[in-house]
């Protein structure tokens, strides 16, 4: 579904990716992880179209991708959930909802997609009206993760979903990106919470400073003692 091959990407003169080559299948959860640093945002801002790549390619479909505008990639089934869930705080929950569904015509679809979004994310209906900056961080979580559903993605792109929840929110926002995964879509997770994300992933990467250093299934690398004590508390 998605295939990245050895591209680059700088910042000015500094080069934060340095020919990372991954894929994606169809169905799968896959994870990437790292350090603070290691480029695993940047990978993700390189397929969503904020960052361009300067060498490389990024095939999704049979279509090349790298450096093509965000809204066309997210019309080609890619959205993408940043870091710090970017809600539009003076609007309301459902005014968010509407807004990542702005690219799509067929209105009947929209509407079946807001019940299945409220049908995930029963908070979410529970506050339709309110203002989304007045919700609480895992609300916001909710929203912005609903919010790229509006747009229908075949690949989802999540940027640390976990960040500053307490741990039982962290175990309600991973088993909903399991159902949204049972639900048909493929996702791309980037997590500091290894334990938690090889948990529930199918494969995954480990990115150190720009590079991919290792790959493989989640039990592969759940079960590698140099994984456990980099990445998973050494346990
Ligand atoms: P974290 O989990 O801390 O977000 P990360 O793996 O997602 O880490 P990136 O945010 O992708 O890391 O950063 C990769 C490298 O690129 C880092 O060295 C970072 O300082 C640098 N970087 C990120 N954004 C910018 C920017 N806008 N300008 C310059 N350098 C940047």
């Amino acid at each position: 579904m998605l295939n990245v091959e050895e591209i680059d990407v700088y910042y000015g003169n500094i080069k934060a990716l340095k020919g990372i080559s991954l894929n994606v299948n169809e169905g799968e959860i896959v994870t990437l992880i790292g350090a603070n640093g290691a480029g695993k945002s940047t990978l993700l801002k390189t397929l969503s179209g904020l960052l361009k790549p300067k060498k490389g390619k990024i095939e999704y479909g049979n279509k090349s991708i790298a450096g093509r505008p965000a809204q066309v990639i997210v019309k080609a089934g890619i959205s993408h959930v940043p870091e710090g869930r970017r809600v539009f705080a003076n609007m309301t929950v459902e005014e968010n909802l509407e807004l990542g569904a702005y690219l799509r015509k067929d209105l009947k679809g929209i509407r079946n997609d807001f019940e299945k979004v409220f049908e995930l994310f029963p908070r979410l209906f529970e506050r339709k009206k309110q203002l989304s900056g007045t919700l609480s961080g895992g609300e916001q979580q909710m929203l912005a993760m609903g919010r790229a559903l509006m747009a229908k993605p075949k690949l989802l792109l999540l940027d640390e979903p976990s960040m500053g929840l307490a741990p039982l929110l962290v175990k309600t926002i991973f088993s909903i990106i399991e159902e949204i995964n049972r639900n048909g879509t493929t996702i791309l997770l980037v997590e500091q919470n290894a334990n938690m994300a090889l948990s529930i992933a199918t494969r995954a990467y480990v990115i150190e400073t720009g590079s991919v250093i290792t790959s493989g299934t989640a039990e592969k690398l759940q079960a590698s003692e140099e994984i456990r004590k980099a990445y998973l508390g050494g346990m």
